[in-house]
Order: structure tokens, then C-alpha cells, then sequence
């Protein structure tokens, strides 16, 4: 049997980990966030354990940070996993980060022997609960193929998109460029909707069996904007946050994409306006609140 050590046990890596539990995983799990360890631990999970001590138990370490920073100190800080880590280790990083950082993380692997797939999910925290998240992964197939078994405790739909270890960043990064699209476009469709003596729920009904249907309207409309409830899901920090690292591959790539821009733009001024910490559909209220007409 395996043991799993997994850092990060936010609103998807706690879920992820404890289905990693349900599967017969001995699992390690570590947070700053004590709360969070504690919801592990009630869990059946082990917690309490250094880096060093997680690195010498187990076979694989996973990871799900919220930004390239706690990626980068996890990874490769002075007490980081590549420098403890031994061959032999297998170390995942589910967390959506800069594509640049999956290759730099390779590299130092590779030169401890230590191997490294970068494991983007989709899926969102119902996915994560429910073990239904899509996996894109990049890295040496022979590695993807021996995670198989972990990979299925947590999702449904495991691709490998090829050795390229930042392939399956990439293809996440479009994935949620598309995502940035449908929040906004659900957002200011519903704004006017509303403003045009609409029924919201009726209207869904109507377009959720029409060409207007989309996953990210359905998920925004029924979980959040109906019931004007932004308890995170996805903040919409991190949706900023990956759409920043979208426009940077088109940088890199000389790809010029103008919509996005404007996009970028509108997600980051909501978060100067306060609602970064909030789930990303909040971009309805944002809209409606800084954009109604006052008569
Ligand atoms: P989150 O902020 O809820 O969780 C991140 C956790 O990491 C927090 O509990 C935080 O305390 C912990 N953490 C931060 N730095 C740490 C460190 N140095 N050591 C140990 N723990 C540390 O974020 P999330 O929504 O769970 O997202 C995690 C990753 O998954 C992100 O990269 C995000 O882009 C990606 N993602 C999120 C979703 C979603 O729907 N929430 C979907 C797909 C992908």
C-alpha cells in the first residue's frame, strides 16, 4: 500500500485527500492553516509531521498550493521537497502555476533523481468531493502510468498530454481562459437580464436547453448567483491569477489576444475592489453593483 503525503489542504486539497483516505492511502497531510490540518485529521488523516519526516515515509507527495510563490518555497526552498527528497519519490503538483515553474522544478528533480509530474485539475471543489476531477498531466509517461491508481482515487478523467512537463499547465491555462470568458459573459447576461424584468430562474430553465447553455453558467447561476451566496469554489483571485499566466504564454508564444486583455483587466480590478477573496461568479455582483443605472 501506498503512503501519500499531500501539502495544501484548502478547499480542493482537502477533499482530494481525503478521497485519497476512502481509496486505502495511508495519507500525511500538511497545512499553515491548522483548521484545515484539524478537518484532515477528523478525517483519518496523519498530520503533525515535518517535510523531512513526510519525505522519508512516502512514496508520493502531493501538492495543491494557491500561488507559484508557495509552489516555488514548497518545491524549492532551502527545506524544500527536492532537496530532501530522495530517487525513488514521486512529487505531484496539482496546483494551477506558471509553466516556467513546472520546468524549473523539473529540472532540479531530474538532478536529484527525484521524479515530477505537473498534475493540473479541473473540476472544481465538487469535483475534488465527489472524485470526479479531469487530471491533465504532463511528464515522463512511465511515471503517469505508475500514478494511475492515485490518480483515479481523485478523478475521473486522467489524461496524459505528453512528456513535456508544462503540456498539461498549458492546457489548463486555456481551459480556465475559456472559464474567465463564461464568468464574465454569464455575468453581464444576467445583469441584464435582470435589469430587463426577467425571471432569472425561469430564464435558466429556458437557456440551460438552449445554445446559451454552458457548465460555468449552471455552476455560476445555481450554486452562487441564485442563492447570492460567494462562499468559495474557485476565488476569483485565482481565476486572476491563471489568467495572468494564460496571457503571459501568449506573450511567450507572440500570440495577441486582445478579448483577454480587457478580461484581465476586469478580473483584477475586482480584486482591488475586494472581491478576490470571493468565488469568481461574484464578477455578477460586481457588475450589477458598480454598473446599475440609479434612476
Ligand atoms: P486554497 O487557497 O483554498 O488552498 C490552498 C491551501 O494551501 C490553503 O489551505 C493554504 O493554507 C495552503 N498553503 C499555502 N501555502 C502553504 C505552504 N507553504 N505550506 C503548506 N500549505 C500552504 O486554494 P484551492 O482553491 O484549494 O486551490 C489550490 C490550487 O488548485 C490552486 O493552484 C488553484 O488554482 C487550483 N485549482 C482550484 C480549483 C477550485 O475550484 N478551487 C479548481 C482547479 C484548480
Amino acid at each position: 500500500m501506498k503512503k501519500i503525503g499531500f501539502i495544501g489542504l484548502g478547499n480542493m486539497g482537502l477533499p482530494m485527500s481525503r478521497n485519497l483516505l476512502l481509496s486505502h492511502f495511508t495519507v500525511y497531510g500538511m497545512d499553515l492553516n491548522k483548521e484545515a490540518e484539524m478537518s484532515f485529521h477528523q478525517s483519518g488523516g496523519t498530520i503533525g509531521v515535518s517535510v523531512e519526516n513526510m519525505v522519508e515515509q512516502c512514496d508520493v507527495i502531493l501538492t495543491s498550493l494557491p500561488s507559484s510563490n508557495a509552489v516555488e518555497e514548497v518545491y524549492l526552498g532551502e527545506k524544500g521537497l527536492v532537496n530532501l527528497a530522495d530517487s525513488g519519490i514521486v512529487l505531484i503538483d496539482t496546483s494551477t502555476v506558471a509553466p516556467e515553474l513546472n520546468i524549473r522544478i523539473e529540472k532540479a528533480a531530474e538532478k536529484k533523481g527525484v521524479a515530477f509530474l505537473a498534475a493540473p485539475v479541473s473540476g472544481g471543489v465538487i469535483g475534488a468531493v465527489n472524485g470526479t476531477l479531469t487530471f491533465m498531466v504532463g511528464g515522463a509517461k512511465s511515471t503517469f502510468d505508475k500514478m494511475i491508481p492515485v490518480f483515479n482515487a481523485m478523478g475521473e478523467n486522467i489524461f496524459h498530454v505528453n512528456e513535456k512537463i508544462d503540456s498539461g499547465t498549458n492546457t489548463k491555462l486555456i481551459n480556465n481562459l475559456l472559464i474567465g470568458f463564461y464568468t464574465a459573459g454569464v455575468s453581464e447576461a444576467l445583469h441584464l437580464a435582470k435589469n430587463s424584468s426577467l425571471d432569472l430562474e425561469k430564464m435558466f430553465e429556458m437557456l440551460n436547453v438552449s445554445y446559451g447553455q454552458s457548465r460555468i453558467y449552471e455552476r455560476n447561476y445555481k450554486s452562487f448567483i441564485a442563492d447570492d451566496n460567494y462562499e468559495p469554489g474557485f476565488s476569483l483571485k485565482l481565476l486572476r491569477k491563471d489568467l495572468g499566466f494564460a496571457l503571459g504564454l501568449a506573450a511567450k508564444n507572440n500570440v495577441e489576444l486582445p478579448v483577454s486583455k480587457i478580461l484581465f483587466d476586469l478580473y483584477e480590478e475586482a480584486e482591488m475592489n475586494g472581491y478576490g477573496e470571493k468565488d469568481m461568479s461574484v464578477l455578477y455582483k460586481k457588475i450589477s453593483e458598480q454598473t446599475t443605472t440609479i434612476l
